[in-house]
């Protein structure tokens, strides 16, 4: 590691803001990989790759204060920037004994983006750059080489054209005019592939070429190399505001004000002939974290081809035959690297005539799968520590590992009756069936309504939205480190990638495979893990966590599990917030159990209302006109409820279990349709007509805001008085016949005043009196509230001399702050996001300063008011990580979640009580003097 004199030396200056453009070469670095913010992750590694003496081609980074400046200030460059380009560009020169523009001797450059975090292929880069009639012909007699010389040239003109003067392709078959000239070229010469062509050819190509840019660009290719630098630069950095770019902003959750860094880079060439060529590699197998350098090459070819999937390249393993020496350096370098930023990386390379050069590292993208594999042996390997392991997966990574995988036997079947199409490369693990659509806005459309697999020849950024709305992707081209593949893992899409024999036609929508033809539309299934593509669809099973979790020890306990198991062990250490379920069910409480939950957080009753025939007797109940009616009707319903309960607690054991009174409007009970209307009216002895008013008038025009909630109870007390009887009863009758008292606490909904609860609390300890006394047995309980108007938080105290728990309802909470319906909310939310008027979507992500605000207001003087409330949260944030870090910071007991998302809660309640932790025992800034 660098040594901190020398990271102090080599500093950015920026920091006074005067300097926007560091230098790097071997050996010495203004920067290093602490730097990210202002260097951009592919600047600030690339100094650190210096610093450490590794061979990396010399250049500078343009900060992203740069970047910065630009859009503030209506697309301009700060003062002074151009003369700071002119002096890095002089160091070049000099370090390399080239002149930029030099007829006889040419330094060329390559301009690339680099954001603080990656974002994969979403921002531009032009290669090649400083080339013109001039300077193509000394880089033909340096190299000696005037092919590749050529080649070079017409590539930069492509590029350029591309991506500085904006010229694409306009028809669906997504052939740029560039790549239709080139095709065009190579059947009049009869040749097939690129390398085929001479100097000659690609002569007239980069006049062809220059021909397109004059006719799409309305101006000539600029030759000059400086104007040519300039208008790289700007074009990265306007790539920043690209679509492709900004929508992967906001998935992920990236601010714009971040900017993206520019880095002019010397030029090394993967395509100087059979001993130069280019690769990309993982430390560890970015798939299954399997220990093992991973990654591919290409031999005499530029980056770009790898990256871009256009020609299938070779694993990595093969280049200890064809190129020794410069694998052996690529082990030394790659095992250094590990090491030295103790997680696996991500690594591109070029080797020009034998010589090994690095172009880029940073932390590899991974799946879910590898993440928790390489976490886990990194702390084996005493490289990282459990606290390390622990904050660097993402909880929602987990997911993946809950995700099922093809029924093995469904696999067999299919395979038999020849639907097994084809195989190409498992890029992104998991199996997904659905219907097939080619292009990204069709699956944009269809996945509305259908499970779609997207369907490409090869990927590009443009197809990012297409590729999260998809549930599996398929690619006819391209490797493991293609955009497909690489985006794919990210966003943890099933991804078949590099299947060759597909023959994909566009305009007839079609995918031919081995004399099959497959239309747009029909079904196919993909597994991810194998590479195998099927017609049709396949039946899914567990995955490996979810068989051992599940499979009632038949489970196979493999390298998956142990990760997962040791890891979520290390975070229930870890953590202090409780973790609960919200489960309506037995069956549900049991998933919940096994994946961790340490109790239920909420259980809507009313779910429980839709099951068989207890929907009768609500029905029954909700439509009676009398007192009487209603009793008869509710002690159809007790026993039903009872039944559930005792259900419910024999799963939980010793867990607490929060049982929550009648909370949706009626309403939502009573049937619609006049023929269901008509059934029921038979059914409970009453006419058509009288039972269509009272239909008619329970309808509310603003139902959420209406009879609701506690609002039931305190108009029809015996709802509440029931669902108490046959909650305490359950109980005893538990306790009786398991020796152990189950621990209900039973919560009241939609509180905006202290009378509501007490009445409704009077009722419920009533009812656990009686029972008690009935059945000669205790159970200890608690009466709580969900906090879940904003008046409830704010007379918290008062509550809480009634409440002996709160749990935040934050759906409730977040509708009712914002006044945004919950149902409603989606029709202009997203815009909302685009608009940054919001940073997510409040209702999956709490909002810290207005619904965050009443809630720590709650908690205060809730706590206050009583000392050891007990106070959780049940609203759908709580299995948001960020919003669990949220919790922490209130010092809340528990999160509640859906039983699925109960490990991702564990591991994010791990990592916020972590954080907490170094927060509290980082050094607090040192007051300034005066
Ligand atoms: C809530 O409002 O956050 C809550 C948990 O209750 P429900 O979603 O049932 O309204
Ligand atoms: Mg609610």
């Amino acid at each position: 590691m660098a040594s901190t004199r020398r990271r102090r030396a080599g500093r950015p200056a920026a920091r006074k803001g005067k300097k926007h453009v560091h230098s790097f070469a071997p050996g010495q670095a203004e920067g290093g990989a602490g730097d990210r913010d202002l260097l951009g992750g592919k600047g600030a590694n690339l100094a650190e790759m210096c610093r450490l003496g590794l061979p990396v081609p010399p250049g500078f980074t343009l900060s992203t204060e740069v970047c910065a400046h630009y859009y503030a200030n209506g697309r301009r460059y700060p003062a002074g920037l151009e003369r700071e380009v002119e002096e890095a560009l002089t160091r070049l020169e000099r370090a390399l004994g080239k002149r930029f523009g030099d007829p006889a001797n040419p330094l060329l450059v390559s301009v690339r983006s680099g954001a603080r975090v990656s974002m994969p292929g979403m921002m531009d880069t032009v290669l090649n750059l400083g080339l013109n009639d001039q300077t193509v012909a000394g880089l033909a007699q340096r190299s000696g080489n005037p092919r590749f010389a050529w080649d070079a040239y017409r590539r930069f003109v492509q590029m350029y054209g591309d991506v500085v003067l904006g010229i694409e392709g306009e028809a669906e078959d997504d052939f740029d005019p560039f790549a239709r000239a080139l095709e065009e070229l190579k059947r009049r010469r009869g040749v097939s592939g690129d390398t085929q062509l001479g100097a000659e050819d690609l002569q007239e190509l980069v006049a062809t070429f220059k021909g397109i840019v004059a006719r799409h660009a309305g101006r000539e290719f600029p030759s000059d190399p400086r104007e040519q630098l300039w208008g790289a630069i700007g074009a990265v950095f306007g790539s920043w505001e690209n679509d492709r770019a900004v929508a992967y902003r906001q998935m992920n959750g990236i601010p714009s004000a971040w900017g993206t860094a520019v880095s002019v880079v010397a030029m090394v060439f993967g395509n100087l002939g059979p001993r130069s060529g280019t690769g990309v590699a993982f430390t560890r197998d970015p798939a299954t974290g399997e220990k093992r350098f991973y990654g591919e090459f290409l031999m005499n070819a530029q980056g770009e081809d790898v990256v871009a999937g256009i020609r299938t390249p070779e694993p990595i393993a093969r280049l200890a035959e064809v190129e020794p020496k410069a694998w052996r350096e690529l082990q030394r370098i790659q095992k250094t690297l590990e090491r030295h930023f103790r997680d696996m990386q991500d690594l591109e390379f070029t080797i020009e005539d034998g010589k090994l050069w690095m172009l880029q590292c940073r932390t590899g993208k991974r799946t879910g799968f590898a993440a928790v594999r390489i976490a886990t042996d990194l702390v084996r390997e005493r490289r990282i520590t459990r606290e390390e392991a622990l904050l660097r997966v993402d909880p929602e990574a987990l997911n993946q590992l809950l995700q099922p995988i093809f029924a093995p036997a469904d696999v067999r079947r299919a395979r038999a009756e020849g639907r097994l199409l084809t195989k190409g490369l498992n890029a992104g693990p998991g199996a997904a069936s659905g219907e097939i659509v080619f292009s990204a806005e069709r699956a944009l459309e269809r996945a509305a309504r259908a499970r779609v697999i997207l369907v490409r020849i090869e990927t590009s950024p443009e197809d990012i939205r297409g590729m999260q709305a998809a549930a599996g992707i398929l690619t006819a081209r391209g490797g493991m480190t293609s955009h497909a593949a690489l985006v794919a893992r990210q966003m943890g899409r099933v991804c078949v990638a590099g299947a060759g024999e597909l023959a994909i036609d566009y305009r007839k929508r079609t995918l031919a495979v081995n004399g099959r033809t497959l239309r747009e539309g029909e079904p196919l299934s993909l597994d991810g893990s194998s590479g195998e593509v099927f017609a049709g669809e396949l039946a899914t099973e567990p995955s490996e966590v979810l068989s051992v979790l599940f499979g009632g020890g038949q489970g196979v306990k493999g390298p998956v599990w142990r990760a997962y198991s040791e890891l979520l062990r290390w975070a229930d250490a870890a953590r202090t917030l409780g973790v609960r379920a919200n489960a309506d069910q037995a069956d549900q409480a049991e998933t919940a159990l096994a994946f961790g939950a340490e109790g239920i957080g909420l259980c809507r009753t009313e779910h429980m209302f839709f099951e068989g025939s207890k929907i009768d007797a609500v029905r029954e109940m909700i439509l009676a006109d009398t007192t009487e009616e209603r009793a008869r009707a509710l002690a159809r319903l007790l026993p039903l409820q009872r039944a559930d309960f005792t259900a419910l607690f024999r799963a939980m054991g010793p867990f607490p279990v929060t049982i929550r009174t009648l909370d949706p409007p009626l309403h939502e009970f009573l049937p619609h349709e006049e023929h269901e209307i008509s059934f029921l009216a038979r059914d409970m002895g009453v006419s058509f007509e009288r039972l269509k008013a009272k239909v008619e008038s329970l309808a509310e025009l603003n139902p959420m805001l209406g009879h609701r909630g506690c609002r039931l109870g305190i108009t029809f007390p015996e709802i509440t008085r029931t669902q108490a009887r046959a909650l305490f009863e359950a109980a005893c009758e538990v306790a009786r016949a398991t020796g152990k008292a189950p621990r209900p606490e039973v919560m009241i909904p939609l509180v905006a005043t202290p009378r509501e609860l007490a009445l409704q609390a009077a009722e419920v300890r009533a009812v656990a009196a009686q029972v008690f006394a009935e059945q000669g047995r205790e159970v200890p309980y608690l009466v709580g509230t969900m906090i879940e108007l904003p008046r409830a938080a704010l007379v918290a105290g008062e509550l809480a001399r009634e409440a002996e728990f709160f749990s935040f309802g934050t759906n409730d909470l977040t509708q009712t702050t914002y006044g945004i319906s919950r149902d409603d909310g989606a029709k202009f939310i997203p815009l909302y996001i685009a608009h940054e008027i919001f940073a997510a979507d409040p209702f999956a992500r709490l909002d810290r300063e207005g619904t965050g605000r009443l809630m720590r207001i709650a908690c205060e003087e809730g706590r206050a008011a009583r000392a050891g409330l007990k106070l959780g949260i049940c609203g759908e944030h709580g299995g948001d990580p960020s919003s669990i870090e949220f919790c922490q910071a209130l010092g809340l007991d528990y999160v509640s979640c859906s039983p699925y998302r109960v490990p991702i809660a564990r591991l994010a309640a791990a990592q916020a009580a972590l954080r907490a932790k170094a927060a509290l025992s980082a050094p607090r800034p040192r007051a300034r003097r005066r």
